[in-house]
């Protein structure tokens, strides 16, 4: 039997207890010529005595996210929800590791998929299966509904239709999602890839500037606002180290990111 998430109905009605978030992966601004490497952040946010996973990355993160779990001994089936910011692989492949509990995604995102939308509109990152077979575990939630104590769903269309975020309204915090991939893209207008609208995409960097006081970004590390508008890093970029085989006689190649 799966739990069930009671709304809060109202922002702050449960009164103020903790509110933050912890990084279990970090997002990595990169991408290929070699296809998407799709490097999503994954979060847990703790608000009003839940536990809240952001997103759960893409098949190759699981070994490293379930490690990360078991570092701060959390059970997965001990989590409250699962929030998914769109369904694009990188962010939603490992749902199936939370069995029996509440996914919740935005009801438009669902029906992008379920009504076979990203199909006309070409978005090769849907992993159909996946969610075809887990559909009936989705709770769906409406833009500016508040699902958890202090936390308000923010849609953010652009990227998909529905991709959404949380805003954790106490701190001011937004979970992006990619509705905000990177700093680079945010401080230089530039949307993500638009699958929907890229006006759309361009237009919810007006919603972060004028709402949000730290933005975690859907391929970033979390960043706040300057007075000019610009962002400022809020913390040292997470070290990622490519080893590359170039030929059986040579030694192996370390490439580091940052
Ligand atoms: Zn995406």
């Amino acid at each position: 039997m799966q739990k069930q998430v009671t709304p809060t109905g109202a922002e702050g009605a449960t009164g103020r207890t903790r509110q933050r978030y912890t990084i279990l992966l970090p997002g990595i601004p990169v991408s290929s010529n070699r296809g998407a490497l799709g490097w999503s952040t994954v979060a847990l946010i703790e608000t009003g005595g839940l536990r809240i996973l952001f997103d759960t990355g893409s098949y190759g993160d699981r070994s490293l996210l379930m490690a990360r779990l078991q570092a701060l001994s959390l059970d997965p089936q001990a989590l409250d929800a699962v929030f998914i910011s769109h369904l694009h692989y990188d962010h939603c492949q490992n749902i199936d590791l939370f069995a029996d509990i509440p996914l919740l995604v935005s009801e438009r995102e669902l029906r992008y998929v379920l009504d076979g939308e990203y199909r006309q509109r070409r978005d090769p990152y849907v992993p159909a299966t996946t969610i075809l077979s887990l559909k009936d575990r989705f709770q769906t939630v409406l833009d500016g509904s508040a699902p958890f104590p202090d936390v308000r769903v923010v849609a953010l269309p652009g990227h998909t239709p529905g991709q959404a975020g949380l805003f954790l309204s106490r701190e001011k915090i937004l979970m992006a999602g990619d509705g905000v991939k990177n700093a680079w893209d945010f401080a230089n207008r530039m949307s993500p890839p638009a699958f929907f609208s890229q006006d759309a995409a361009l237009g919810n960097y007006e919603w972060v500037t004028a709402n949000a006081s730290e933005i975690v970004p859907g391929h970033d590390r979390p960043f706040r606002l300057r007075a000019d508008g610009t962002p400022a890093y809020l913390t040292a970029a997470a070290e990622v180290t490519l080893t590359y085989f170039p030929d059986p006689g040579l030694e192996p190649k370390e490439v580091h990111l940052s």
